[in-house]
């Protein structure tokens, strides 16, 4: 490793939802940089105003936020290399784009719409159904190669419309070294004469991802593998603008793969299989569709964070939780894998759980507060902590905790008395209403002081205390479920104990 102070930088581009492979770009970058003392950045890559989409830089941030990586430098605390926002560097960028001009690794094109359009259909009819402006086309189209120089100026001049396209070479081979995938090479004929500055004078990502990586110093660019075909572009950049020894080590990241590893989850298969794959919910402003997030599908950030380690990463142990400084510690990029990493919704799920049986009642029963609230409850803070730490175990989500103990919140609205009424006697009818008598006499509400006396009075009774147990327990819940039912009534307490007794025994009766 180089011994430059190490830089990343994670740089999307503001046009929706971040899905969690772009959160897993973040958190590599994160990591790598914690992992070696460097600084992450973050740069909005906005110089695509046709696919700008209101509020996503906004989104992005607050899912950095929300997921505890946040950027040492970015949009939305400055720094050193600022603007960090692509957009509000546009001036820059067409000093570069002229400089490779003029050394002849670029070109001015001025072919209109309408041209481009009809190259294209000569193209297809004569069988090449995929187009491109390459290294063949570019000799017939109106560019600084076919014209005449003095028409060239006369065209700037005037301020006719134009791009700027790199002139990939020839047969040549471009190669290099993939933090992840080893040797990579292309072949220049297969790629086309991207348009590096575009009409209205923006920078094409192609030429400001360069840029700005060498201008702000980036050592490690890590990205989505989808990026890999563009990599042969930036490379030559690099090497045209003079900066080749500056360039930074690449690593093209795995794809997360649907489930059954068939191709690139996708939002629709969110959708589709019922899971979110956005980190946070995502309203488009465009469309007011909604994509539902794993924020707001009850998942802690932690435990996110921990899932999306895991996916196409490995310690080389069995360990599977890890904290965001144990994370710190262990990572290396080298041991992220080359191929793809299918995604397992019931694996998240059960990181999630392993996170909420972790944390304290206390913050759990925090995090659960807004559920209760929106039920019109306001419980007890330790009461509502308590009951937290007697049904979190069950919990795969926060939400969960409601529904594996409404119970101890509201009476039960309805009773499995199936269960109950078969089985009922006049005896057993009897046996609660002495054992009210029993408990309301004892000087201590304990779910030992409960059992003992429960079960005593059963004895002397000549009842099973088993067959009296489940009754008691739809008595106090409604069905059959929930934590040992003497810790159900000393959580509710003796009044409440009692009177939902009375209750169920005036409908089992
Ligand atoms: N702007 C690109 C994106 O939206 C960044 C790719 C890169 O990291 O080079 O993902």
């Amino acid at each position: 490793m180089s011994q430059k102070k190490v830089r990343v930088r994670f740089a999307p581009s503001p046009t929706g939802g971040l899905h969690l492979g772009g959160v897993r770009t973040v958190l590599f970058n994160y990591l790598f940089a914690r992992h070696h003392g460097g600084e992450f950045v973050l740069r909005i890559e906005d110089t695509d105003q046709t696919r700008f989409v209101e509020g996503a830089e906004e989104y992005i941030l607050e899912c950095l936020r929300w997921c505890g990586l946040e950027a040492d430098e970015g949009p939305h605390k400055g720094g050193p290399y600022a603007p960090y926002r692509q957009s509000e560097r546009k001036a820059l960028y067409r000093q570069y784009g002229e400089q490779l001009v003029n050394a002849g690794f670029a070109y001015y094109a001025f072919d209109t719409p309408e041209e481009l359009e009809a190259m294209r259909e000569v193209e297809k009819a004569r069988g090449n159904h995929s187009p491109q402006y390459n290294h063949a086309v570019r000799k017939i189209m109106r560019n600084s190669l076919t014209l005449e120089a003095a028409e060239v100026k006369t065209l700037l001049d005037k301020g006719t419309p134009h791009v700027i396209r790199i002139k990939m070479p020839e047969n040549e081979e471009v190669s290099f070294t993939d933090m992840i995938r080893g040797e990579v090479s292309f072949q220049t004929n297969t790629v086309d004469d991207k348009v590096l500055l575009k009409a209205d004078g923006m920078p094409t990502y192609h030429l400001a991802v360069v840029v700005d990586d060498y201008l702000m110093k980036i050592t490690h660019a890590f990205r989505g593998e989808e990026w890999l075909p563009s990599a042969p572009v930036h490379i030559l950049l690099w090497k045209y603008l003079g900066w080749e020894t500056d360039m930074p080590q690449w690593a093209h990241l795995p794809l997360i793969l649907k489930p059954d590893g068939n191709g690139k989850l996708s939002k629709r298969d969110g959708d589709r299989l019922g899971f979110p794959v956005y980190a946070m919910n995502w309203l488009d402003p465009k469309t007011n569709e909604l994509t539902k997030g794993f924020r707001e599908n009850g998942f802690l950030p932690e435990a996110f964070v921990n899932m999306l380690a895991m996916l196409g990463w490995n310690p080389g142990s069995e360990q599977e939780i890890f904290s965001i400084e144990e994370l710190v510690q262990a990572f290396s990029i080298e041991r992220v894998h080359k191929g793809g990493a299918k995604f397992d919704y019931d694996k998240a799920k059960w990181f999630n759980h392993q996170y909420i049986v972790k944390k304290d009642d206390a913050t759990l029963a925090k995090l659960f507060q807004p559920v209760l609230t929106e039920k019109g409850l306001a419980p007890e803070e330790t009461y509502v902590a308590k009951v937290t730490g007697l049904v979190k175990e069950r919990c795969h989500f926060i939400n969960e905790i409601w529904d594996h103990g409404f119970f101890f919140f509201v009476r039960p609205d309805k009773y499995d008395v199936d269960a109950v009424k078969p089985k009922w006697t006049p005896e057993k009818q009897a046996f609660f209403e002495s054992w009210i008598t029993v408990i309301e006499a004892l000087p201590d509400f304990t779910f030992v002081s409960l059992e003992e006396s429960f079960k005593q009075l059963a004895t002397e009774k000549g009842i099973k205390p088993g067959e009296l147990q489940l009754p008691f327990r739809i008595m106090l819940c409604g069905g059959k479920f929930g934590p040992p039912v003497f810790v159900i009534a000393e959580t509710l307490g003796k009044e409440e104990t009692i009177e939902r007794i009375k209750l169920a025994l005036a409908i089992f009766a």
